[in-house]
């Protein structure tokens, strides 16, 4: 990898030469059958990972027109629209919905948990909501959904269950096809950007329909957008020499490639590996005193918030551990200053992690807070090296 520096922020994530690559390619025309090729084949990669009958949206945008294409194509305005948070992205759909003049309605969990069942049961038996909405992982607050328990009690209510996967596709299990105990019950839509597990630079949108939601987008008479009404995009997913929109060539190569690393390493041991990474990083700075927000069972895979200890100056810890090289973020909301949060996700490594897991130790001796550095790293790789022990 050619990066003078470790991006563990939530996404962007590190990307590795392979994919730049591709990135660097000549630039053919959109309807190029030759550029038409590699956007089939990126679409066929993305409906082999969501393992999905349904149709697959790969188009220019970020995570949040993926968010906004789920919404205006299955909600009509005036319908109902139930929100499951657990952080600032859950929350995000609130805003979409109220924008489309959609009536939203909120779970909401105390940041660092997961909502309470109860509550969703409560929620879902009082009206009848037309869709529901889960943060698969909430990058703020690194809280994963249940969606095990989520998923199911969603569909015994007849609601479309969208998940936004932007910080866990590919790196957190997104099964279309797994039915969630009863035959119909599925996640109908998933929606993420690149830039993210998937280790791709930013700039696309990545949106998986059902059959069920394609059903639903079929039933509405109007839809409040242009550019992210998917019935614009089915016959260029179907056949990328068609035009609709101008398709970022580039960003497609590379995605085309990000993919094919995605399949290459197997979905299976992907997912085990950031489950190790995510135990192994919390576990590592817990030995320097920094407990992550989530509890280690609602813990997402992909990144961690993790909380400072007593004292510790939130610009000097990021900005010292920049120096070294490593980039953090910083925390949002009321959590801004009292916690960081790092990603461990898409094309990360485990060396690159061991490597700020040292860096982060060496910062903070600087600081003044005396850590042991190498019982954290031991921690690290003893964590690290069980996979799928969970
Ligand atoms: C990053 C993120 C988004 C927003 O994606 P953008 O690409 O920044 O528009 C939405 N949901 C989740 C869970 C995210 O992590």
């Amino acid at each position: 990898m050619t990066e003078k520096e470790l991006l563990l922020i939530p996404g962007p994530t590190p990307v590795v030469d392979s994919i730049y690559d591709a990135l660097a390619q000549e630039t053919l025309g959109h309807t190029d059958p030759r550029f038409a090729a590699v956007y089939r084949n990126a679409i066929k990669q993305t409906k082999d990972m969501f393992k999905t009958d349904g149709e697959v949206f790969v188009i220019a945008g970020s995570g949040t027109v993926a968010m906004e294409m789920a919404l205006v194509n299955t909600i009509a305005a005036g319908e109902k629209l139930l929100v499951i948070s657990h952080g600032y992205f859950g929350d995000r759909f609130i805003k979409l919905g109220e924008a489309f003049g959609i009536e939203v309605d909120v779970v909401q969990a105390e940041w660092g948990k997961q909502v309470s069942l109860e509550a969703v049961q409560e929620k879902l038996s009082s009206q009848q909501f037309k869709a529901v909405t889960i943060t698969h992982a909430d990058t703020s607050t690194g809280v994963a959904a249940n969606i095990e328990e989520l998923v199911p009690i969603i569909k015994e209510h007849g609601a479309l269950v969208i998940l936004d996967g932007v910080c866990a596709t590919a790196a957190m299990e997104e099964n279309m096809s797994k039915e969630y105990g009863a035959p119909h019950a599925k996640i109908d839509i998933v929606l993420t950007g690149s830039q993210k597990a998937i280790g791709v630079p930013p700039g696309l949108a990545v949106v998986a329909f059902n059959q069920t939601a394609l059903a639903a987008r079929k039933q509405l008479t109007h839809v409040p957008a242009y550019y992210c009404d998917i019935e614009n995009w089915i016959p260029i997913m179907n056949d990328p020499q068609k035009y609709f929109a101008t398709p970022p060539v580039n960003l497609i190569y590379a995605y085309d490639e990000g993919m094919r690393l995605v399949l290459e390493e197997g979905l299976e041991t992907r997912y085990k590996r950031h489950e190790a990474f995510g135990r192994a990083v919390r576990g590592a700075l817990s030995v320097y005193g920094m407990k992550a927000l989530a509890d280690e069972n609602a813990a997402a895979a992909t990144l961690s918030c993790i909380l400072y200890p007593e004292g510790m100056d939130d610009a000097a810890f990021r900005s010292t551990l920049a120096e070294k090289g490593v980039v953090v973020a910083g925390a949002l909301a009321h959590l801004a200053g009292k916690a960081f949060r790092i990603g461990h996700m898409g094309n990360t490594t485990e060396e690159m992690l061991e490597k700020a897991i040292g860096l982060i130790g060496e910062t903070m001796n600087e600081l003044g807070f005396e850590v042991d550095i190498k019982a954290a790293t031991e921690r690290f790789n003893e964590l690290v090296s069980v996979r799928g022990a969970v």
